[in-house]
């Protein structure tokens, strides 16, 4: 039954991450009535390797929280420095993507930011709501609405439910915001959606699929109940390899402390990056069948694989951990669909997900976001009027296109790298480390041009 009533809108967004919260604040800077639903309550931790891109703080500059970012005691991150298994290391510095690449001298780029998810996804959901944006905290999406009344394109809001209350949040154009999970698309991708491992609605993710974090102990565990070829992660073989990430605060670790260090070892690599209260963020990514022969445990997981890297057994041999683990079965990488029906974008992660070795997930979330709300913007006055939503998705996707196609591709052939086998990657870093040139145009290349 429904309790809370409907309230209208001009765009409804579900998810409150970078994607969602670029979106919202850079269309309530436009003037748009705008709804953020978020599943959770904020701060909240999220598995991320929380080096912060230096472009990133461009967008904070737009969004108007760049002080409260570069403030809030993050790490400054000079350089990563990727780490084969023996130990061979190169270099990336951050200034290779930063002030130096966009010639944005006012955010003073040149250097990444060390910062939680937690404390930054909250001040730009702070930001949101200062805007004026109706912000809906530990709010579940329990069903789409759609403007035949039935089950058909358009879609025109979502219904959703707080402490038992459920109400219709109605608008002209609803955003998928909800990460790798995609928590809208998947109700409208017919077969995808009837053949999900998750049942029909694609949230909850009790495994840990679809985006959905396990916590500590027995949850923790289903993160590795992938099954072979069923969810997997296409290899450079096109063989599956289902994959499993874990994360979690550190302290007492070694290395310096303007670097973001990469280590590569047998199927996967992790990265150690400062963030804020003296701790280290530590996010790797291993094989399921080497977590399911650990039981599971993501400190075993830890010393016996990321340390069997000989650079992360130096940093991690006195480190202990001052967090919960957070563990999520990761599904695929690259592109999805865009506008899966009428009246629904997707943006972030729930548009494309990019290698997390690259450290430009954020970055895409945040831009996407951008260029949602520049679209969205551009066609609010036609779509109050009654106008049709074709001409938006189709821009959307042109432009969208013209803005991410190239870095995924160039990401998608370093991912092959990055699973290759032990030689291959000992190989690639020599190569790398031998030109700077060389080492340039491919970080480069896993950016905007
Ligand atoms: C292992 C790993 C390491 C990474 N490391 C980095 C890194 O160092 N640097 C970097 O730039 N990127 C990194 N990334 C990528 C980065 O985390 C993502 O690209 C980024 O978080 C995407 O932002 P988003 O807003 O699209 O989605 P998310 O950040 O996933 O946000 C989605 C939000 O939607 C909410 N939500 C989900 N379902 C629902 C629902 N049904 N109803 C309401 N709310 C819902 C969630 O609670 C969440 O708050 C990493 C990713 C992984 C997997």
């Amino acid at each position: 039954m429904l309790t809370g009533g409907t309230q209208d809108y001009d765009v409804i967004i579900v998810g409150g991450g970078p994607a969602g919260t670029s979106a919202a604040v850079h269309l309530a800077t436009r003037g748009a009535r705008v709804a953020l639903v978020e599943r959770e309550r904020f701060p909240r931790a999220k598995l991320c390797g929380e080096f912060i891109s230096p472009e990133c703080l461009a967008h904070f500059a737009r969004l108007g929280v760049l002080d409260e970012m570069t403030g809030a005691g993050g790490a400054r991150v000079g350089e990563t420095i990727f780490f084969a298994r023996s130990g061979r290391r190169v270099g990336v510095p951050s200034a290779w993507f930063g002030a130096e690449a966009t010639g944005d001298v006012d955010t003073a780029a040149a250097a990444a930011l060390g910062l939680s998810r937690a404390e930054m996804d909250q001040r730009l959901m702070l930001r949101a709501r200062a805007l004026g944006v109706e912000v809906l905290e530990e709010t579940q999406v329990t069903g789409l609405l759609f403007a035949d009344g039935g089950g058909r394109a358009p879609v025109c809001g979502v219904r959703v439910e707080r402490r038992g209350v459920e109400s219709e949040l109605r608008a002209g154009v609803t955003i998928d915001a909800t990460g790798r999970g995609r928590a809208l698309a998947r109700r409208v991708e017919g077969a995808a959606t009837s053949n999900s491992v998750n049942g029909a609605n694609g949230e909850s993710g009790a495994n840990g699929e679809n985006g959905a974090e396990a916590r500590n102990g027995e949850k923790a565990r289903n993160a590795a109940k992938v099954r072979n070829g069923a969810r997997g992660v296409a290899s450079p073989s096109s063989k599956r390899m289902p994959l499993v990430a874990f994360k979690a605060h550190l302290e007492n670790v070694g290395g310096d402390e303007g670097v973001c260090e990469i280590y590569f070892y047998r199927g996967g690599y992790g990265g150690l990056s400062r963030v804020e209260n003296g701790l280290s963020n530590l996010c790797f990514i291993v094989a399921a069948q080497d977590v399911r022969a650990r039981a599971s445990d993501a400190e075993r997981v830890m010393r016996e694989i990321v340390m069997s890297n000989a650079r992360a057994a130096e940093t991690l041999c006195g480190a202990r951990v001052r967090s919960e683990w957070l563990a999520v079965a990761l599904e695929s990488f690259g592109r999805r669909e865009l506008v899966p029906c009428e009246g629904l974008l997707t943006v972030g992660d729930a548009a494309s997900f990019i290698d997390p070795f690259t450290g430009s997930g954020m970055l895409m979330a945040l831009e996407s976001g951008e260029l949602a709300a520049a679209c969205v913007g551009r066609a609010l006055p036609t779509l109050r009027a009654g106008g049709m939503f074709a001409p938006l998705a189709e821009d959307y996707r042109a432009r969208y296109r013209e803005r991410f196609a190239a870095r995924l591709r160039v990401c998608s052939w370093l991912r092959r790298a990055a699973f290759a086998p032990r030689l291959a990657t000992e190989a690639g870093i020599f190569v790398l480390g031998a030109s700077e040139r060389v080492r340039r145009v491919v970080a480069r290349a896993t950016r905007h041009a």
